[in-house]
């Protein structure tokens, strides 16, 4: 980072800026990408290049940009959502079918199909690559966008063997976190075709989001991506590594298989600020998702030992609770 060649990146000038936007965009499958200060930004720009004011997106209703963007597509942009509900976390087609509404003198007209893959709030679940690829076929025949929110793409690519590009190539927009389990310390990146890039790269700008020097921290995203991606499939072993501690004390704390680097945790009757403080004490840092659930993510700056341990100070607290 400290010896990243530097410029002016809102004049596009810095090279080691161009340099992550180039090769972000070839492993993404995209013409071109954009360096954006968050994953928040990222997906506000993504959706706004597939929807116009007045029109909706149609999403899971865990999705993080229903759930943690604030409001920022309807707010900053006067973009709708609405909903499906997924069992497992994974968007089907025949579920989406049936959502998207056709403009007609009293419906919101459908713009957009969103897709999140790994999806945050269902235990980092997967979307298959079939799946994928029959939203965005169905997505293309009826003049809807896909934007498909991959800031765990990575996630998704090492667990199933296929490339981000398998996945990228399927979306209208697509974007892909730095930080999160690859470990740089800021950044994210949109891609699409070159005409949509320019288009957000306006609007970036307009956000206040433009940069000068950027290229210090998209060092950090060039070496995320050239060195983190592969090595994502041990966090997944430490998520599993995690949950069997957890699970030998606590069978029913757990449900379902880790498919990634997400663990969602049921505390019982016990109340997840009590777990929070607790595991807190012993220097186990895990985070609310509600009254009784909490979340445990695994990533690069902990070991598999460590997530044994952790998993083992869990075990030991609700060893002594009641399941719900
Ligand atoms: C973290 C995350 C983002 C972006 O979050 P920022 O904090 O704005 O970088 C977007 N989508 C998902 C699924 C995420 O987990």
């Amino acid at each position: 980072m400290a010896g990243a060649p530097v410029g002016d990146d809102v004049y596009a000038e810095d090279p080691t800026v161009n340099r992550l936007q180039e090769y972000g965009a070839e492993l993404l499958g995209q013409e071109a990408a954009l360096f954006c200060a968050t994953g928040s930004l990222a997906n506000l720009l993504g959706i706004w290049l597939v929807a116009e004011r007045g029109v909706e997106v149609l999403c899971d209703e865990r999705a993080h940009i229903v759930r943690a963007e604030l409001g920022a597509h309807g707010a900053l942009h006067g973009i709708t959502t609405r909903t499906w509900r997924s069992v497992d976390g994974v968007a089907r087609l025949e579920q989406i079918e049936a959502e998207v509404s056709h403009i007609g003198g009293h419906l919101v007209k459908t713009a957009a199909i969103e897709i999140e893959n790994t999806l945050n709030f269902a235990s980092g679940a997967i979307q298959p690559l079939e799946e994928v690829r029959g939203i965005s076929q169905f997505a293309a025949g009826h003049g809807l966008g896909v934007h498909l929110d991959g800031a765990r793409l990575g996630n998704a690519c090492v667990a199933t063997g296929h490339s981000m590009g398998d996945y990228g190539s399927l979306a209208t927009t697509v974007t892909l976190c730095l930080s999160k389990g690859l470990g740089a310390p800021v950044g994210s990146l949109l891609a699409s075709t070159r005409e949509n890039i320019a288009k957000a790269r306006v609007q970036r700008k307009r956000l206040g989001g433009g940069w000068r020097q950027a290229g210090v921290l998209a060092a950090a995203g060039l070496y995320a991506l050239e060195n983190n991606v592969n090595r994502l499939s041990e966090d997944h072993r430490a998520a599993r590594g995690f949950a069997e501690e957890v699970t030998r004390l606590a069978p029913w704390a757990i449900g379902g298989e880790i498919p990634t680097n997400i663990v969602v945790i049921d505390t019982g009757k016990l109340p997840a600020d009590e777990l929070l403080a607790r595991a807190g004490a012993q220097g186990l840092k895990l985070s609310k998702l509600g009254d009784h659930e909490v979340r445990a993510v695994t990533h690069l700056d902990v070991t598999h030992e460590d997530c044994v341990e952790a998993g083992k100070i869990v075990a030991a607290i609700l060893g002594e609770v009641e399941p719900r």
